[in-house]
């Protein structure tokens, strides 16, 4: 053992000048004037960050410019066999082009509706009721007094199947009244477009169940 030891500390005593030999080698390179000099002067050429900034600044109205048209995506589902896409369009402030495809329907309308929240914790239940930004009762998509999501009815073909093209003033992708982050419902019954007596006419339109539904968010242009 004292032998080991006595070897390794030939090694290191080997070792250690060598080591000093190379950090001193260095330390006079280090300690020479000019590669400092050169660096403080690299530093001080202030005027190398102002083009920078400027080609900063270059993106933001080509930002701006894509911002002109937005599209939106929900993928509805629930816990029966419906299920459909629905994709929005916006170009500017101008109406929004909605179209939708949900299958495993029964045949005949169907209430599709946008809904308050983009939370479906409790299935298609926690998105709440229909968004409703101005407080009106429910309407018909046409009407003055309706909610912002009476979007009306989706009618399915005898193959469970509806498509729809819906275009709509009140359902924007941006500003206050934005629907991005709410859901998409198609319900199981006819929307009545608050004109069938029900005690939810003016409320839901009595369009029973929430079949699925999903939730809206921005997608690629
Ligand atoms: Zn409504």
């Amino acid at each position: 053992m004292q032998a080991a030891v006595a070897a390794m500390a030939a090694h290191a005593v080997l070792a250690y000048p060598t080591f000093s030999h190379a950090l001193l080698s260095p330390l006079p390179n280090l300690g020479s004037p000019p590669p400092l000099v050169s660096a403080f002067r690299g530093v001080s050429l202030r005027p190398t960050p102002t083009p920078l900034a400027l080609s900063a600044v270059a993106p933001k109205p080509l930002a701006v410019v894509a911002a002109a048209t937005k599209k939106a995506v929900a993928v509805l589902k629930g816990t029966s066999s419906v299920e459909g896409v629905v994709t929005l369009a916006q170009e500017d402030d101008g109406p929004t082009t909605v179209n939708v495809r949900v299958t495993g329907l029964t045949p005949g309308p169907h209430g599709f509706h946008l809904h308050e929240y983009g939370d479906t914790t409790n299935g298609c239940i926690s998105t709440g009721a229909h968004f409703n930004p101005n407080n009106m009762t429910h309407g018909a998509p046409e009407d003055k007094v309706r909610h912002a999501g009476d979007l009306g009815n989706i009618v399915a073909n005898a193959d469970g199947v509806a498509e729809a093209t819906i275009v709509d003033t009140q359902i924007p992708l941006s500003g206050p009244n934005a629907v991005v982050g709410r859901a998409f419902v198609v319900h199981e019954l006819e929307d009545d477009l608050g004109k069938g007596g029900h005690e939810l006419s003016l409320s839901t339109g009595n369009a029973g169940g929430r079949l699925a539904c999903g939730v809206v968010g921005l997608t690629l242009l």
